[in-house]
């Protein structure tokens, strides 16, 4: 009997198509994490081929919360870190604003953890907000007095219609409902205002590599989306939403390197291989050759919708066309 096999819990239906028709494809080991189950069982959807997270333990996600803040944030708030994300900041906004008519004023940051994207905003003059769902992350936030609240979108009372840009930066694959999630979020969009939607991408050169050992595998993660599902979900799901640009970027060599040659099983995905990324990160925009080369495989990567993270760009239809 195989691993596959001998997994038993409580099947969640589908994220997508509640179907409860699926095939399981992985058993991930999470031994090397204490604040985790041992194991998860991954499947595929026999309906609509998303692959997800077989069952839900929100009791560990709630403590997740409070790792992420603790072991992942700190790490960014490094001066050397902050610096990257500063530029990696200004390049979406750059990219955005060629998508929309209108200059992007308000903005809503939904899963801002620390709130560096909101603190970025703010110092460069955008009516900026954040909320997020770990009060860790909120407190060091709400430190810097930044308007960041412990709260979802469900739950918050936002008016309709009144934000330019909303950001989901690795948020969409954590939530138990991304329909809703999205449906929600095109109604806070002013007209032509833009979504900016970025997700770990299944399809990818890292997951193919990796398999069962690709360190996006974990119980915090529900659902598991390729580039292609996304791009063919805003398109035929949300009336309201255009579709103005999807691709695929990075591949992270540093992380990949290290897990292979882990003799462990599965080694920690956070800090220390973080820390490696960001090391060939500062190295590739620090030198104009390897800069060049990163454009070269983004380009490619572009082409073929096959590196780490899928980026999605919607824009808010006028009512007319609605
Ligand atoms: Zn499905």
């Amino acid at each position: 009997m195989s691993a596959l096999d001998s997994f038993h819990d409580d099947l969640i239906s589908c994220p997508l198509c509640s179907s409860h028709q699926s095939t399981p494809i992985y058993v991930v080991d999470q031994h090397h994490r204490s604040d985790l189950r041992p194991s998860v069982k991954i499947v595929k959807c026999t309906s609509c081929s998303v692959v997800y997270l077989s069952s839900v333990d929100h009791s560990f996600q709630s403590d997740l919360y409070e790792y992420y803040s603790d072991h992942i944030l700190c790490t960014h708030t490094s001066s050397k870190a902050a610096s990257l994300n500063c530029k990696s900041y200004l390049r979406v906004l750059r990219k955005l604003q060629k998508y929309t008519s209108s200059s992007i004023s308000s903005i809503l940051d939904v899963g801002c953890g620390d709130g560096s994207f909101v603190e970025f905003c703010i110092k460069h003059g955008f009516n900026c907000q954040g909320i997020e769902l770990s009060s860790s992350a909120v407190s060091l936030a709400q430190a810097r007095n930044l308007p960041v609240t412990l709260s979802s979108v469900f739950d918050l009372n936002l008016n309709s219609h009144s934000f330019d840009l909303i950001t989901l930066f690795e948020v969409i694959e954590h939530v138990d409902e991304p329909l809703k999630l999205i449906e929600r979020l095109a109604s806070l969009l002013s007209e032509s205002g833009l979504l900016y939607l970025t997700t770990p991408n299944f399809f990818s050169v890292e997951r193919f590599i990796l398999q069962s050992k690709w360190p996006v595998f974990h119980s915090e993660h529900i659902t598991y989306f390729t580039s292609y599902q996304l791009r063919r979900l805003i398109q035929q799901r949300y009336p309201t939403l255009e579709l103005v640009h999807c691709s695929t970027r990075n591949v992270d060599i540093a992380s990949i390197f290290k897990i292979l040659s882990s003799r462990s099983k599965k080694p920690s995905p956070t800090a220390s291989a973080n820390q490696a990324t960001q090391s060939l990160r500062r190295l590739i925009y620090s030198n104009p050759f390897l800069r060049l080369a990163k454009l070269i495989v983004d380009l490619i990567l572009h082409l073929l919708l096959i590196g780490s993270t899928t980026v999605i760009i919607a824009r808010k239809r006028s009512p007319s066309i609605v």
